[in-house]
């Protein structure tokens, strides 16, 4: 007989994504003139950068000859990708790392995911809140979360409020935790930690011997000098913290599907008995076993991403989305409203006008403005009274988006006018 893994049945449905779809869909029906304009996607809908392209191209030429034919590659990924990685991202900002400390991936979901494989049921797991929700259910899947209240909380997970009051800066725990997720620049709210406040993070896991799994998916996004784009720019980081990057929005890799993983080889973590074991070589075995690398012309197309044609196209692509942050922000900002991120991000993190819950935000701009976002306490619940908009749509829409914000403004909105 199977037994299932009851801890899958435990997870909750993904409320927040169907719901919105739900409710779009019913005033579409109710109001078939009218043009929705769809500002919380989060994917990405610019085209690949050329330089990808004709590298992709180039792969599969190869492929198709028996003389520089391509199966199996190594499962750590290419060596010429992993080289690229080492000194762009890295050198260049003064962190060494050396090539066996550095795992290609289909993706940053995909590791974030995985990486609950190396850790003890029994880890305490710290998420910043609202939060990216692959970081809960991963661990709700292996059994690490404890139960769900009726609030949706989980009983074993340490919450770290994220809102305006703190200014979108989580407080150190004031108890045991063993794993933090930290996402910079964040996803939902598009806020960052500065090189000060990160390092008060590395510090905290060095001194209570706890490991910071770091996601920098957005990390291509940074324009304020101060923001760190590594988590390894922090001095001991390299002891205590695993990175995870994608290529997804910094290229639009999203269907291509491309990102690494950096398990230094000085990051530890504790036996039972007390030895300190090494997590490089651990993350290398279940690799080998579980998975057998990422497509050679794949590869070659991440690799490209580094050129300096593919450096160029990159940046246009991100200056795209950036100028559409920029556009909504001072839009909202000029109707009233208060605007976190899409500075250092896509994501913009709306606060509700004086009174609003993020479902009555969303009907709100749903109904009278006709513009669809995602409210923000479908991504925990210091996301309650927020609603997140990104700026990965057409540039077009932005300007109508904010032409139809003018027009109607928030004084209607509320209990107080604004
Ligand atoms: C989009 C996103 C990722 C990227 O995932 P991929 O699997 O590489 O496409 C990772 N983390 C966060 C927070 C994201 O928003």
């Amino acid at each position: 007989m199977a037994f299932v893994n009851e801890h899958f049945l435990q997870l909750q449905g993904s409320y927040l994504f169907s719901e919105v779809a739900r409710k779009v869909k019913a005033f579409e029906a109710a109001h078939p003139q009218v043009r929705l304009i769809r500002l919380g996607i989060g994917d990405v809908t610019r085209p690949l950068p050329q330089a990808c392209i004709e590298a992709m191209c180039r792969a599969v030429r190869e492929l198709a000859d028996a003389r520089t034919f391509h199966g199996y590659g190594p499962e750590q990924g290419y060596d010429f990708l992993i080289k690229a990685i080492l000194k762009h991202d890295f050198e260049e900002r003064g962190i060494t790392l050396s090539p066996s400390e550095i795992f290609i991936s289909d993706g940053a979901k995909s590791d974030l995911g995985n990486l609950t494989e190396l850790f003890r049921q029994d880890n305490l797991v710290a998420i910043t809140d609202p939060v990216y929700p692959v970081y809960v259910d991963s661990n709700v899947m292996c059994g690490r979360a404890g139960v769900a209240g009726a609030d949706g909380l989980w009983s074993k997970v340490t919450y770290l409020p994220c809102t305006g009051e703190n200014g979108f800066v989580p407080e150190l725990p004031d108890h045991r935790v063993d794993l933090v997720y930290l996402c910079y620049p964040n996803n939902p709210t598009g806020t960052t930690l500065t090189r000060e406040q990160l390092k008060k993070w590395v510090d905290y896991a060095l001194d209570n011997d706890a490991l910071i799994l770091f996601d920098a998916a957005y990390e291509a996004f940074i324009s304020e000098p101060d923001v760190p784009h590594s988590i390894y720019e922090i001095p001991g980081a390299e002891q205590v913290a695993i990175e995870v990057r994608s290529f997804s929005k910094t290229a639009g890799f999203t269907g291509v599907r491309c990102g690494y993983t950096v398990v230094p080889e000085k990051v530890t973590a504790r036996t039972e008995d007390g030895r300190r074991v090494a997590l490089n070589p651990l993350w290398n075995r279940r690799q080998c076993t579980k998975f057998n690398g990422t497509s050679y012309i794949t590869q070659r197309g991440a690799e490209a991403i580094y050129t300096p044609e593919g450096r160029r196209q990159v940046e246009e692509t991100i200056a795209y989305y950036k100028e559409n942050a920029r556009i909504m922000r001072e839009g909202f900002r000029e109707a009233g409203l208060t605007v976190y991120g899409g500075v250092n991000s896509p994501y913009l993190w709306l606060k509700a006008p004086e009174g609003m819950t993020s479902w009555e935000f969303f009907d709100h701009l749903l109904h009278e403005m006709n513009v669809v976002g995602t409210p923000g306490s479908g991504f925990g619940p210091s996301g309650e009274g927020y609603l997140r908009l990104t700026a990965f749509g057409q540039r077009e829409d932005c300007l109508e988006a904010m032409e139809r914000i003018r027009r109607k403004g928030f004084s209607s909105a509320g209990k107080s006018s604004l």
